[in-house]
């Protein structure tokens, strides 16, 4: 017999259009349910402070896989959201990576499913894959735009990158020195990254060249259960003020550029939460420095203090 409970549904934004279907799915099995609207990028994102206020008795996430381990009194359910590709389609990739024998296999968690038979694809056309799980990006082969550790661990035995999935968000995550190729199962396109990790490469040297002119400075810190890094904004507000900047910590839900750009004085923001969000510096008016950037920050700072 089927508990009947009160639940939350959670969907990132593409995924929202399932709402009703779910909803009246669930419904026919006597649950009482409600959607979370709030906006959703990822599984670091769930959204208990909803469930909680409507007393659920589940939250239920749709299109991504566990990313953080949590100990709270809601329980959740991950059911990601599988698309199948075309496998034949990747054929169109095999002439972009005709010089290279060992290729690492990448992708999102909408074809992690389809996995060992994109692999087989590519080993039955010559090539050597490697691919492996990673600290959040749990399956074998799958990246997210903060967590490419599994790639790290076999980049070394690799001559290119090979992402299957749709857009760039997640591949521009990937930074290692080799070649990365992307390629698009829904367009069939296949894309060579390089160009643009080196102009993300030049925008992050050009917010260290910028934030070395900045005194006053803004450390953002998500309450997202899975951005949220106490530790690294404590640390970047010591470090900063050591170094005799100013340094105001900022809480939100979301980093919303308005909001923040209402507390006027700012001139150079610290990233503790999605490292995606200082793609979007354009957006904020003002440099980004994630945790590891403004690492090197200091280094230069530190080598021109005597
Ligand atoms: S890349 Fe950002 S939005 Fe995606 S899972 Fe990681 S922290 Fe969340």
């Amino acid at each position: 017999m089927v508990e009947i409970m009160r639940l939350l549904l959670q969907f990132p934004e593409g995924l929202k259009k399932k709402a009703f279907e779910m909803k009246n799915q669930y419904e026919k099995e006597g649950h009482d349910v409600f959607i979370s609207v709030s906006p959703c990028y990822g599984a670091c994102d769930l959204a208990f402070d909803e469930a909680r206020h409507i007393k659920a008795d589940k939250l239920i996430h749709f299109g991504h896989n566990r990313f953080v381990n949590t100990d709270s009194d809601i329980v959740v359910e991950y059911i990601p959201y599988h698309i199948d590709i075309d496998i034949k389609s990747l054929e169109k990739v095999l002439k972009d990576i005709k010089d290279y024998k060992n290729i690492a296999l990448v992708t999102t968690i909408q074809h992690t499913h389809q996995f060992e038979g994109i692999r087989s694809f590519f080993e039955k056309n010559g090539k050597q894959v490697f691919a492996e799980p990673g600290e959040h990006a749990i399956e074998r082969g799958q990246v997210l735009g903060c967590d490419t550790s599994g790639l790290r661990k076999i980049i070394d035995k690799v001559e290119a990158v090979v992402f299957i999935g749709d857009g760039i968000f997640h591949p521009l995550a990937i930074d290692f020195e080799k070649p990365v190729f992307v390629f698009n199962p829904y367009s069939k396109i296949v894309k060579n990254l390089s160009a643009d990790i080196e102009t993300l490469k030049k925008r992050k040297k050009g917010a260290i060249a910028k934030a070395l002119t900045c005194k006053k400075f803004g450390i953002m810190l998500s309450t997202k259960i899975g951005q949220t890094n106490i530790k690294a904004a404590e640390w970047a507000k010591k470090e900063l003020e050591k170094r005799g900047f100013e340094c105001i910590t900022l809480v939100a839900n979301e980093m919303d550029p308005m909001a923040i750009n209402n507390l006027m004085d700012i001139e150079c923001l610290v990233n503790t939460a999605c490292p995606r969000i200082s793609d979007d510096q354009e957006k904020f008016g003002k440099p980004i420095l994630n945790i590891g950037v403004l690492k090197e920050l200091f280094l230069i700072i530190d080598a021109n203090t005597v």
